[in-house]
């Protein structure tokens, strides 16, 4: 790949580290420098090297989704007869159960495209995903993994939620889809050895959907065929259903039945975890798993609000997802603020500090342990996974006043990326997809939308 030089652009580098007015040297798929405009101006820079104007727009680092759903991408606007939901479980019976069912190999593929554009008009670079298509198990992992990384370019972590609400020989189909992707997976990491693992686009992990949708019988199938060091990528406590099920059918807490799998690993991701009790909090830090914070998605199932300091304090690795309510990260954690500030009564609650670690730290770290690819800075040696944001700052732009700009400005704004890079691939270039044609693309989603619509209801 070649050498690409974008200049005069603001750059966040990641924590405080601000460039205004600088200049990024990408070699291939790798950051080679950060340069200041002085620094630049001594550089000759070959004629081979392609120069990108950035206008003065803003560059941050590729921003991650940790917990998301590309299948409900074509949800948007669907509207069910006798939806009238009075609880969680209801939500789930009434929506979203009836969408996967009836989704087939060509409606999760264009979903997945979507959902993964929508994505890469966010900003973001990497998204972990949570699959359900019941009557389209075997190959979905391999038809969003080819949608996400192959035709949009964004890097990805799969899994297919096992599950026995549609019984057993669906559950049996599940544990074999995530098994033969991960196999397939894992071949791919070792024949790519000769490439640096910046390359490295996807990855999966074992899914399930949650603890009161599992029985023990399939939970054991899932812990033997579980793979050495694969995590898990499971809802928990999403809604108080989950536990008080657990306890009444099994006499134990969610957190505990898992760790009795053997499932509570660094890199299984628990998603929600808004209704555990303090041991079960304690026992997720012992076993230094990840959580996934999705305040919009819980502010909108009215199912509770996560203790944000609760899990911080434990040092566990909380960070954030949209649970595919959207792709806007800079949002989401805009609303994980406003939550905790609403919920317990305090505009002190949710300070900076925690913000920026949810979003800016632990996302990244999330992506290094389950892809193994270090990413979250615009820094040497860092894979070239970055946002070029249509941003002017009206006030000084400083390592002070980044995560200002970012909550007050662009969360509440508008949200243009204007240019995106995943591995030094140009996905976004002024606005427009390089490698395809959205207009197409959406006009396809669109038949395809209606045609799953009428398969819902
Ligand atoms: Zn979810």
């Amino acid at each position: 790949m070649m050498k690409r030089l974008v200049e005069r652009v603001n750059i966040w580098a990641g924590g405080d580290a601000v460039v205004n007015n600088g200049a990024i040297l990408l070699d291939g798929g790798t950051i080679e420098a950060v340069l200041t405009h002085e620094e630049l101006a001594e550089c000759e820079i070959p004629a081979a090297v392609e120069r990108i104007d950035g206008g003065g727009r803003l560059a941050i680092p590729g921003l991650v989704n940790a917990h998301t759903h590309l299948y409900s991408s074509l949800a948007r606007g669907m509207s069910l007869p006798g939806f009238a939901p009075t609880s969680f479980t209801q939500i789930l019976e009434q929506l979203w159960w009836r969408l996967d069912k009836a989704l087939d190999a060509e409606s999760v593929r264009t979903s997945a495209v979507v959902g993964a554009m929508e994505a890469a008009r966010c900003g973001v670079t990497s998204l972990i995903d949570h699959h359900a298509s019941p009557y389209a198990v075997p190959g979905s992992l391999e038809g969003l993994r080819k949608a996400v990384c192959d035709d949009v370019g964004l890097r990805g972590v799969f899994c297919y939620e096992v599950s026995d609400r549609d019984g057993e020989e669906i559950a049996l189909a599940g544990i074999e889809e995530n098994r033969s992707f991960l196999s397939d997976q894992s071949l791919t990491a070792r024949s790519s050895t000769d490439h640096p693992a910046d390359d490295r686009l996807s990855a999966g992990l074992f899914g399930l959907h949650a603890s009161f949708t599992l029985s023990d019988a399939t939970l054991e199938r899932v812990a033997s065929s579980l793979p050495e060091g694969v995590g898990i990528h499971i809802h928990v406590a999403e809604g108080p259903e989950d536990e008080m099920q657990c306890v009444a059918e099994h006499g134990l807490r969610i957190v505990e039945r898992l760790d009795r799998f053997g499932m509570l690993r660094p890199t299984s991701i628990l998603a929600h975890c808004l209704h555990l009790d303090e041991a079960e909090k304690d026992l997720l830090s012992a076993r230094n798993v990840i959580v996934a914070h999705n305040p919009r998605s819980n502010m909108n199932n009215a199912v509770g609000a996560f203790d944000l300091d609760g899990s911080l304090g434990r040092n566990l690795l909380v960070g954030l997802g949209t649970d595919g309510l959207g792709a806007n990260m800079l949002a989401e954690l805009f609303t994980a603020a406003l939550f905790q500030k609403a919920s317990r009564n305090d505009p002190l609650a949710a300070p900076f500090p925690s913000l920026h670690r949810l979003l800016f730290e632990n996302n990244p770290r999330i992506v290094e342990r389950t892809l193994g690819v270090k990413v979250g800075r615009i820094s040497p040696g860092y894979p070239a996974d970055i946002a070029i944001l249509d941003y002017i700052p009206p006030t000084p732009l400083s390592g002070d006043t980044i995560l200002g700009h970012i909550l007050f400005g662009i969360a509440v704004h508008s949200l243009r990326v204007t240019d995106l890079f995943v591995a030094g691939r140009a996905v976004l270039r002024d606005g427009r997809f390089c490698d395809f044609d959205e207009d197409e693309v959406y006009a396809h989603a669109r038949e395809q939308a209606a045609r799953l619509w009428r398969g819902a209801v």
